[in-house]
């Protein structure tokens, strides 16, 4: 079975220990062609987010894939957004959705790399990527995830404005920013919205 092998391949992936490892619940989507992101595509995400979040003692681990219908392909507007986050989706873990193209809620020529929404029926946080997006797109949304919004920071990936300096590669959060998650995470462990799988 297709998503068994998906999560056996993404489990040997998983970070070294770390203080705190959460799981990622994937919903991927796919048309006739088949899933809208490859395995790498997936790995390189996994990866980047798990370089990031090192100096903030976490990490990530994919827990379980399933399938979203081909309608996820192409999500266009805020209710196929919250459409996605169904009262059906539990669990103490971070739900991302895998979809083939993301549309900008508030521009419509425009598409997004993904995007970090709270759902209307619950006050938690759902994650979007889109196959177009960067290798660190997960990270950034994570990033929102836990709190932050988009910075000035030059080294930072939550930074969207162009920039050559410093080089891709060297972008990382902010020290500012990691010591702004750090509330927010003991306050998702203290309020049981996300908690460990090791
Ligand atoms: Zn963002």
């Amino acid at each position: 079975m297709r998503w068994a092998l998906l999560l056996l391949l993404l489990l040997g992936a998983a970070p070294p220990p770390r203080g705190h490892t959460f799981g990622i619940q994937l919903h991927l989507a796919s048309d006739d062609r088949g899933p809208v992101v490859s395995e790498d595509f997936i790995a390189e995400q996994l990866a980047a987010a798990n370089k990031h979040f090192e100096p903030l003692d976490i990490g990530f681990e994919i827990v379980g894939v399933d399938a979203l219908p081909a309608s996820a392909v192409h999500v266009e507007t805020r209710s196929d957004r919250d459409g996605l986050a169904t009262d059906r989706l539990g669990g103490k873990l971070i739900h991302v959705f895998l979809v083939g193209q993301l549309d900008d809620v508030d521009d419509e020529d425009r598409i997004d790399f993904g995007v970090t929404w709270h759902a209307k029926h619950d006050d938690r946080k759902y994650v979007i990527v889109a196959s177009q997006a960067l290798p660190r797109t997960l990270a950034h949304e994570l990033g929102h995830f836990f709190g932050l919004p988009h910075s000035s920071y030059a080294i930072s990936i939550m930074n969207k404005t162009e920039r050559k300096e410093p080089p891709q590669d060297q972008r990382t959060f902010a020290d500012e920013e990691i010591a702004a998650m750090r509330p927010v995470l003991r306050r998702l462990l203290r309020d049981r919205v996300i908690v460990d799988v090791r």
